[in-house]
C-alpha cells in the first residue's frame, strides 16, 4: 500500500496501540488519542477497527472513524460517542485510562475518503457523532493549497452537543471557502443561518444555494436513518445519487 505522499505505508494487520490523551469534547462524545506500535498513513475520511479481549478470552470489534488530519502525527484521534447500552464505546467512556493497550487496524475504507485533487465544491452531512470523518476532510480541506469550497451540514440535539463546535466557528471564520449551518433538534438556534429542527428537504434545498456552485461531492455520516433521511433530501433537492457518498454508523 502507498499513502498519499508516495512513502510505503505498512499492510494492514492487527497491532496494538497505546491510549496517549482522553479529551472530553461534549457531554456524551470524549476524542481517545492512539499511537499505534507501527505508525501508519491514512487518507481523510478511513476508519480503523478496535478490537478488545476480555481475560475470559470474549473478543469485541467496533469500527471507529479517525477524527485528526492526515500525516498530523503518529497519534490517531477517534472520537467516541457514549451509547447508555452499549459495550465498546462504554468500555471507552468508562474504563480506558491512559497508558492502556487496545488492538487497532487500519486505515480502512476507500469509498468515503477525499483528497485535495478532488476538487469540489464539496458538502458534508453529518448526524452527532457522524461528523467525525468530515471533520477529517474539513481540516484536509482547510490545509490544502486548493481551497476547496466546502461547507457542512451538521445535526446536532443542541449547541453544547456539537462536536469540534469551537474548531468548526473558528475555522468559519478564517477560512472564506468553508461555511457551516447547525440544524439543532432540541435547542433554539442562536445563528440567523441555522435551524431548529431535523434536517428536512427544505433545509437541504437551501443549504445547497450556500455553496458557490453545485457540488462535486456530497458525503453523508451518521446513523442509518440520518443517512436515508439526509441522502433522499439531497435527492430531492437535485443531487444525483451517483455524487453522495454515505457512511453509516448503524443504529435507528
Ligand atoms: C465505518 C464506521 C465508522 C464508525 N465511526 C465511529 C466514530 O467515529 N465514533 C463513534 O462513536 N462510533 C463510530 N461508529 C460506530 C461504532 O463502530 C459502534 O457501532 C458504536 O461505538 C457502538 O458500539 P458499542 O459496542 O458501544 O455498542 P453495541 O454493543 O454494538 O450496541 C450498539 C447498539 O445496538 C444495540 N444492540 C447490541 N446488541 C444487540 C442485539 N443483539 N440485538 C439488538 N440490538 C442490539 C445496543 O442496544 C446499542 O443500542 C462507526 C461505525 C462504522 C461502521
Amino acid at each position: 500500500m502507498t499513502d498519499v505522499a508516495g512513502v510505503l505505508a505498512p499492510a494492514v494487520r492487527w497491532q496494538n496501540a497505546t491510549i496517549t490523551r482522553r479529551v472530553m469534547q461534549t457531554p456524551e462524545i470524549t476524542s481517545f488519542f492512539v499511537r499505534p506500535d507501527r505508525p501508519f498513513t491514512w487518507r481523510a475520511g478511513q476508519h480503523v477497527d478496535i478490537r478488545l479481549t476480555a481475560e475470559d478470552g470474549y473478543r469485541a470489534i467496533r469500527s471507529y472513524s479517525i477524527a485528526s488530519l492526515p500525516g498530523a502525527d503518529d497519534e490517531l484521534e477517534l472520537a467516541v460517542e457514549r451509547l447508555a447500552d452499549g459495550e465498546v464505546s462504554l468500555w471507552f467512556h468508562d474504563v480506558a485510562q491512559v497508558g492502556d493497550v487496545v488492538e487497532i487496524k487500519g486505515p480502512l475504507g476507500g469509498h468515503f475518503v477525499w483528497e485535495p485533487e478532488d476538487g469540489g465544491p464539496i458538502l458534508l452531512i453529518g448526524g452527532g457523532s457522524g461528523l467525525v470523518p468530515l471533520m477529517a476532510i474539513a481540516r484536509r480541506g482547510a490545509e490544502a493549497a486548493a481551497r476547496v469550497p466546502m461547507h457542512l451540514l451538521l445535526s446536532a440535539r443542541s449547541p453544547q452537543d456539537v462536536l469540534y463546535r469551537e474548531e468548526l466557528e473558528a475555522l468559519e471564520r478564517q477560512n472564506d471557502r468553508f461555511g457551516m449551518t447547525l440544524a439543532l433538534t432540541r435547542a433554539s438556534a442562536w445563528r440567523p443561518q441555522d435551524f431548529s429542527r431535523r434536517i428536512d428537504d427544505e433545509i437541504l434545498a437551501r443549504v445547497l444555494k450556500r455553496l458557490p456552485a453545485w457540488p462535486k461531492r456530497v458525503f453523508v455520516c451518521g446513523t442509518n436513518g440520518f443517512v436515508n433521511a439526509a441522502a433522499d433530501g439531497a435527492q430531492a433537492a437535485g443531487v444525483a445519487a451517483e455524487i453522495i457518498r454515505t457512511e453509516r454508523y448503524g443504529g435507528l
